[in-house]
């Protein structure tokens, strides 16, 4: 892939690390993106690192009015000797195009693309922060943006990768959540477009997430969408249950998003030779196990946090402490192990990371 170059002649000044570890997550951006376009007949062409700066767009294009547009999102790590490496690019290439799959968005080049997001990163190199627990999210979106109303696949689309140094998701560190379990809302129903990583999703999302946070709780445990009885999902991370000594995590079914950090999860807890179930369990049998004293740990697990712990599960009228609120063993110790993999201080004996220089 040809890379045109044009550098911004207004770079910014970089936040400190201090001050990214205070700033929300997602709000600063660096000082260039990546772009390419597809038109029917041509395929992807034109690519390009440019200033960052507002789109372009038809009032009419596509993706405003139907939703055709997806995303992925991945991080770059500084670490100790001044290398910058990725984590797993490669998985969420291989999970990009099975959105555009689902969506209808032509396929990309996953190796080509993965050295165009690699590019951006290298000459944003002084946009990836050093801090603990800091690290520069990587956000590559393809949008539909040809001009018409009519309800079919987009002619052209715009590939887009923004790049924002972030501080640890949580501000104080690794902190137990309190979790509602949704029962009104569903998220995805088979079928539907649940393991795609797709704009339209997240809005569905929304309103459940809001009258979470009123009753005063972080986030929503997604059950399916159909008997609202298996669980899915929590918020945007994948979910995982220490129950005896087994660590459970909902089977992938067309409607749970196949994270990459569960997917890590399950690898490591593998090669720890700790027995792990893939399987459907609903909230009941997670009661069942909760007051039978089986329930230890119950953690989300996505690229944001990583690992989060949950210290409270609320369903209808139960109310679950996990573990006294406390952060639990295996949670921490995947929590160190991955992020020691991700930022070089741990060996990388599974061949994740992928050094940008
Ligand atoms: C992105 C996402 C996840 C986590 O995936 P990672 O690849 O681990 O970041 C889980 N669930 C949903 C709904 C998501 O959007």
């Amino acid at each position: 892939m040809e890379i045109r170059i044009e550098k911004t002649q207004h770079p910014k000044k970089r936040p400190s690390d201090d001050e990214i570890l205070n700033i929300p997550f997602g709000k600063v951006f660096s000082d260039h993106m990546f772009m390419m376009d597809y038109k029917e007949g041509k395929g992807w062409h034109n690519a390009r690192i440019v200033p960052y700066g507002p789109l372009s767009l038809e009032p009419s294009a596509c993706c405003l009015h139907y939703g055709q547009l997806i995303f992925e999102g991945l991080k770059a790590y500084k670490t100790a000797d001044g290398s910058i490496v990725m984590f797993r690019p490669d998985q969420n290439m291989a999970r990009m195009n099975n959105s555009c799959d689902r969506m209808c968005i032509p396929q990309i080049d996953e190796k080509e693309v993965t050295k165009a997001i690699a590019k951006l990163v290298e000459i944003e190199e002084a946009w990836v922060p050093s801090a603990p627990s800091t690290s520069l999210y990587i956000r590559p979106f393809i949008l539909a943006d040809e001009a018409f109303l009519g309800i079919h696949p987009s002619g052209s689309f715009l590939f887009v990768v923004i790049l924002s140094p972030v501080g640890p998701y949580y501000k104080g560190g690794l902190e137990p959540v309190k979790i509602y379990v949704e029962t009104n809302y569903a998220r995805a129903v088979k079928g539907g477009t649940g393991f795609a990583k797709c704009a339209g999703n997240y809005a569905g999302s929304l309103k459940s997430q809001a009258e979470a946070e009123e009753k005063g709780y972080s986030q929503v445990l997604w059950l399916d969408g159909t008997e609202r009885k298996y669980i899915e999902e929590v918020g945007a991370m994948n979910v995982f249950f220490v129950i005896d000594d087994t660590v459970v995590t909902p089977e992938l079914n067309g409607s749970i998003l196949s994270g990459i950090t569960r997917k890590s999860v399950i690898e490591v807890v593998k090669s720890w030779n700790m027995p792990i179930s893939e399987r459907r369990i609903s909230i009941d049998d997670l009661i069942c196990a909760y007051e039978s004293g089986k329930l230890r740990e119950v953690f989300g697990a996505g690229t944001a946090a990583v690992i989060s712990p949950i210290g409270e599960l609320k369903y209808k009228d139960t109310v679950m402490s996990i573990n006294g609120g406390k952060i639990g063993q295996i949670s921490q110790r995947l929590y160190d192990e991955i992020t020691g993999i991700q930022t070089c201080t741990r060996e990388d004996k599974f061949g994740w990371i992928y050094k940008v220089k």
